[in-house]
């Protein structure tokens, strides 16, 4: 398999400018296995410049239907290069290879539903107090900033690059200096399948460095990103200088809500994998669990025996489930929170401790007795780190959910529809699961509310966020 390691420019692979590497790390074997070339800033306005005349020279005015065929052909090259995308993205972040197949197939999957919604989008007729004609149109922005994490490096680079490109605009993806891999190979894959040059750029580059770069660059007209609050709210600070777009997808902390009336047993075998899939390196980890108290024990011995059976091991294995933390930095920040967890005399009825083998793991971890004021409560750890309480009532409960900065996402268990419901509408956060922990669907809009974030990815809501809505009146 031939590894990425340049920048994708202007439809080829370029050198960076100041001839900076990144050195890649396999996370299950702490093997350093490619040297990445490293955008500058110079990369930044060249590869800006290309997106301009990209997008002025027929990206925008192309007919939606060449449009929807061009990135049905990015989908089905994705599709015929899922194995080996699924490998670089285990690789680079050490992501089990089952989870790394899925995940290749839903990027191909959200260019299919951008493709078709191209020639399903437009604006409305409205019938205004004056008389005449009024109608609104949705049109394209430019060049687009696309900054992603380092979590799931390949859906999310796609699932901002084709609303963007549908809506047609161009987009400048710059992927997390651990994980450049895979949005490397989709620069690639996507000007194979016919993508005129500049359309998709793809910048590997550290945030340090290049991040300022791209924010400010006066032609650049939308920044979409997802990562951490603080890195946003950076991103929002330097937007506020021209006005710029933005989109932020953001930490969490979200809940689990477990009532006595639901199927608890169900819920406590499938709620391991809502916090610990991804090894906990997900923003929707359902990572505060609260238990009514009449089911609490019996709950919590499943949830626990439920932890153990997790196959924790080689990425590269199919029956694995969750792979190491993506760096020794990363897996030393949660050990850091549990270092504060033990302190405070927290109890721990499993995992905390790195297992013998090589590579950064770290066993899933389920911490009880959490306070809500310490660390392990409020903030967002990002491991396989779980803290789970019990309630008596949910009024109570309710506001204890609430009570954080974040609102991302969230799960609630119940068979009793009128309080599903109730504590649907209660819950403080852009996505929620009723006796589920499914977040994301291709199809629907998904983000945050309060520090998680400003405005959605995914459903037509992204591609909504990709436009610039204009209103026309014809007079009589
Ligand atoms: P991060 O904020 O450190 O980095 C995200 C991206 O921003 C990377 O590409 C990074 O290089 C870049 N960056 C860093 N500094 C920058 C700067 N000054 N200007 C511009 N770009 C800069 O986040 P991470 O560690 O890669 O990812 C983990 C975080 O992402 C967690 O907080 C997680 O909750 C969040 N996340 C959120 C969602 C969501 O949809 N809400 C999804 C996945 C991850």
């Amino acid at each position: 398999m031939q590894l990425p390691e340049r920048l994708f420019v202007d439809g080829g692979w370029k050198d960076a400018a100041g001839g900076r590497r990144l050195s890649l790390v396999n996370p299950a074997t702490e093997e350093t296995f490619v040297d990445v070339a490293a955008a500058d800033v110079a990369d930044v306005g060249a590869a800006v410049e290309s997106a301009q005349r990209a997008w002025e020279s027929g990206w925008r005015d192309l007919a939606p239907a060449k449009r929807e065929a061009l990135l049905h052909a990015v989908a089905r090259k994705l599709r015929e290069h899922q194995e080996e995308i699924a490998q670089l993205e285990r690789l680079h972040i050490g992501k089990p290879i089952a989870d790394a197949r899925d995940e290749a197939g839903l990027g191909a999957r959200v260019f299919e539903f951008y493709a078709g919604a191209v020639t399903k989008f437009g604006g409305q007729t409205l019938p205004v107090g004056r008389g005449g004609f009024d109608f609104t149109l949705r049109q394209s922005m430019g060049v687009v900033a696309a900054i992603v994490p380092w979590n799931f490096p390949f859906p999310i680079a796609c699932w901002k690059a084709a609303p963007a490109l549908a809506a047609g605009n161009c987009v400048i993806l710059k992927p997390a200096s651990l994980s450049p891999l895979t949005a490397l190979k989709l620069g690639q894959l996507a000007h194979e399948a016919g993508l005129p040059p500049g359309v998709l750029q793809v910048l590997p580059g550290s945030g340090s460095t290049i991040g300022d770069a791209l924010v400010t660059h006066p032609l650049v007209r939308k920044v979409s990103f997802t990562g951490s609050t603080e890195v946003g709210r950076r991103i929002m600070e330097l937007a506020s200088r021209d006005i710029k777009r933005i989109s932020l997808e953001l930490g969490g902390k979200s809940p689990n809500i477990v009532f006595a009336d639901a199927d608890w047993q169900r819920a406590a075998e499938s709620s391991p994998m809502s916090v610990f899939a991804n090894t906990g390196q997900d923003c929707c980890a359902r990572s505060r669990m609260f238990v009514e108290r009449s089911v609490f024990e019996g709950f919590v011995e499943r949830f626990v025996a439920a932890t153990r059976k997790l196959i924790v091991g080689d990425p590269a294995k199919d029956e694995t489930q969750l792979g190491p933390l993506v760096s020794a930095g990363q897996r030393e920040s949660v050990e850091g929170f549990l270092n504060d967890a033990k302190v405070r005399g927290t109890r721990f009825l499993c995992g905390g401790v790195r297992p013998a083998s090589k590579g950064f793991f770290l066993e899933p971890t389920v911490l009880l007795d959490v306070k809500p004021t310490e660390r392990c409560w409020r903030e967002e750890i990002f491991g396989p780190v779980v803290a789970i309480t019990p309630f008596d009532d949910e009024a109570t409960m309710l506001r204890e959910v609430n009570d954080t900065p974040y609102g991302l996402s969230g799960s609630v268990w119940t068979s009793n529809l009128s309080r599903a419901l109730r504590v649907a509408r209660a819950v403080q956060s852009g996505v929620l699961s009723i006796n589920s922990h499914s977040s994301v669907h291709v199809e629907a809009p998904f983000g945050g509310f309060k520090q998680s974030g400003l405005g959605r990815d995914l459903g037509m809501a992204a591609m909504e966020g990709y436009t610039e809505l204009k209103n026309v009146y014809v007079g009589e």
